[in-house]
């Protein structure tokens, strides 16, 4: 995985509020601690923003949150 895959992947994360999986990401792919913490606190933000998900998954099925 790419290391801007791996970001993008903890935002998503960080959207879902899954932790467990934005860990794994981050200790496989030898990302900073502190651009972990940032990828995910973004994608908690764009949650509470009410931003569209952009995961594989929520594409796949927009109406569900
Ligand atoms: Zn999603």
């Amino acid at each position: 995985m790419k290391r801007k895959d791996a970001i993008a992947h903890i935002t998503v994360a960080g959207y879902h509020d899954d932790s467990r999986t934005a860990m794994r990401i981050y200790t496989e792919n030898r990302i900073s601690y502190q651009v972990y913490t940032e990828a995910y606190a973004k994608g908690a933000q764009l949650k509470s923003e009410g931003m569209a998900c952009t995961c594989f998954q929520c594409k796949q099925r927009p109406a569900s949150a």
